[in-house]
Order: structure tokens, then sequence, then C-alpha cells
């Protein structure tokens, strides 16, 4: 069995490896030759946290297996980044664990990755602004994988605590490309692509603030009772998703399903589009939203990824168990 721990993780894959990892998947999950096993996710009445566990299994890739992990909301004070996951992933053939890998950064790629997936195959091609809402850990990784998708010309950022919004604007700079900190209506009337990735339980983004043409990425629910824009978006627009059980119950089409603005026959998967079954985006005024969840097969198809890498590199442990 190989462990490889969380320190080199990010020495053996590349966002466009993630890129690629993630596509593939969807395109399975469509195809149905690869399915995800229902989500637990639990708070387990200990250091506020949320534990759970994600897990499916690819009959192509043949990657089987699980990421357990989750939410501790005081782990900063702590020095450690409030998500905490570990990826096993098993032998298909025989059942014996194959692999033991870090999740955390591999969870920040796959989600950046995403998004990224959505706006490569659902944002006008000539879209030049793109906007974030949102600026924890993860934000950075979206703004990064995201802004390689299009020729964005300016990024605009809005956070609760605007003062958080320095570390999006040093990636921006790393990138070129010119930020300006903004009010949510400020960022909607400037942006072609919008990414939320907030832990908000109350909608951020009210619908007729959102302009023709816009693609949105929502990122940020993942869990019951959280949301990000108002429902009644989710039923003026093309709604696009990883896994339409997830997006339902646990994404943010749970609200709109639950109060009847959207119907879940509506939601197209983005696989679907990736695999030439459905159009996408079909003019320039339509917009475009896509309802990512996050699904254990995103984990397994990048910690495989990762374990080929590090086995080829040398740097993988090998441990008889
Ligand atoms: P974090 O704790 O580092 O940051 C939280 C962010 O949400 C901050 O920007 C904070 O200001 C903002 N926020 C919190 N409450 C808010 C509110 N009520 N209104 C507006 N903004 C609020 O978290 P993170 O690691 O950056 O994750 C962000 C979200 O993304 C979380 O909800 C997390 O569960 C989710 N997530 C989703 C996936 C996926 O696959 N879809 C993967 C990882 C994380």
């Amino acid at each position: 069995m190989y462990v490889i721990p969380e320190a080199i993780i990010g020495d053996h894959i590349s966002r466009d490896d993630c890129f690629e990892a993630v596509e593939q998947v969807f395109a399975s999950m469509a195809a149905k030759t690869a399915y995800n096993f229902p989500v637990i996710r639990e708070a387990i009445g200990h250091a506020d946290a949320l534990y759970g566990f994600k897990s499916g299994f690819d009959r192509n890739a043949l990657n089987l297996g699980l990421k357990s992990g989750g939410y501790w909301p005081d782990n900063a004070e702590k020095g450690l980044t409030n998500h905490q996951s570990t990826v096993f992933l098993f032998d298909a053939d025989t059942g014996k664990c194959s692999a033991i890998v870090g999740g955390n950064l591999l969870t920040a790629l796959r989600t950046a990755a995403a998004s990224a997936v959505s706006v490569g195959h659902l944002a006008r091609p000539d879209a030049r602004v793109l906007g974030i809402l949102g600026a924890g850990h993860q934000a950075a990784f979206q703004l990064r994988a995201v802004a390689e998708q299009r020729k964005f010309e300016k990024i605009v950022a809005w956070n609760r605590s605007p003062e958080k919004l320095v570390s999006l604007e040093a990636v921006s700079n790393e990138l070129g490309l010119p930020f300006e900190c903004v009010s949510v209506e400020g960022l909607c009337e400037q942006s072609d692509v919008i990414v939320t990735i907030t832990s908000s339980h109350d909608p951020i983004v009210p619908s007729h603030l959102v302009r023709p043409g816009t693609h949105v990425a929502c990122m940020g629910t993942d869990t019951k009772g959280k949301q990000e824009v108002d429902a009644a978006l989710m039923g003026r627009v093309s709604v696009f998703t990883d896994q339409i059980a997830q997006s339902i119950t646990i994404g943010e089409a749970q609200h709109a399903v639950a109060d009847g603005s959207l119907r879940e026959i509506d939601i197209i998967e983005l696989g679907a589009v990736i695999n030439g079954a459905h159009p996408g985006r079909v003019s320039r005024e339509e917009i475009t939203l896509f309802d990512g969840t996050g699904v254990g097969l995103q984990d397994l198809a990048v910690a495989a990824t990762v374990v080929e890498r590090a086995c080829a590199a040398g740097t993988a442990m090998d441990i008889k168990f």
C-alpha cells in the first residue's frame, strides 16, 4: 500500500492534470460508467465539526475508494486549514487498500478544477471580467484555475470581511490582472463569470442583479442549509451540475427545487455537455449556472493521478499492510 503525505502532493499534480481528471470524471458520470455513492455528512457534536465520507467507483479508470474528512471551524487558530481530508483508494479487483493520500490540497485543486471545467464549457468565449465572492481558503485556488479558462482582463471580488481580499489581490497581481474590491451589485454589474465560494447559509447574490450572458459557478454550497444565490435565479437560468442527486439535496439547487422555482428534470449534468449529448450554452444572452457540489469521484481521480506520479518519481512510501 502506498502512502502519499500531504506535504508532497503539490509536487505531483498540476492544475492541468486536475482539469483533465475532473473533466473525464464528469464525462464518465454522464455516460454512467462511473457513479458516486450517497454522501454521509454529520455534525459530530464535538469541536463544532462536520465530518463525512464521499465515495464512488469509476468502472473504466478502476478508481474505487473514498474521501474521509470534513470541516473543523476552529482549525485556523491551530495553524491548520479548516477542511481536513484524506483519500483512501482500494484495488477494484481485490478490495485491498492500495493507497492513502493526503486530501487537503487535492480538495482545493479538484474543486477549483470543477469550476474551471464549467467555465471552459459554459462561459461565453469573450468573457473578460471574472468576479469572485469569498476570500477563504478555496478562493485563491478558484481564481488561479478559472483565470486560465478565458482571456480575462480584470478581477473583481467581494467578501463579507473585505480586508481578507488582500489574498486574492496578491494572486491577481501575480497573474498580471487588475483587481478591484467591489460590492455585490458592482460585482454582478461587471462580471462575465461569477464564482461563489463562501460558506454562507443565506443568499448573497440577488437574482435581478445577474446580467444576461453571465456564467455563475456556485461552489460553496455543499451541505444542506447552505445557500449563495437567490433561489429565484435558479428558475430563470440554465442549471448544470456535477451530479443531480447531490445538487438537489446538498447543492445550491436544494432551495430552488424545494420552493418550486426549479424542477429536477431541468437540471443538466455538465458531463452531458462534455460528452456532446447536450449543447451547453446556446446563446450569448443565456445565463448558465454550474452547481458544483463536489463528488467523491473527483477526489479519487486526482488522488489516483498523484499515486501514479509519486510511484513513478519514487517518492511514494510503500508500506506492507
Ligand atoms: P473558509 O472557511 O476558508 O472561508 C469561508 C468563506 O465564506 C470566507 O470568505 C467567509 O467570509 C465567507 N462566509 C462565511 N459565512 C458567510 C456568510 N454568512 N455570508 C457571506 N460570506 C460568508 O472556507 P473555504 O475552505 O474557502 O470554503 C468555502 C466554501 O466552499 C465552504 O462552504 C466549503 O464547504 C465549500 N467547499 C465546496 C467544495 C465543493 O466541491 N463544492 C469543496 C470544498 C469546499
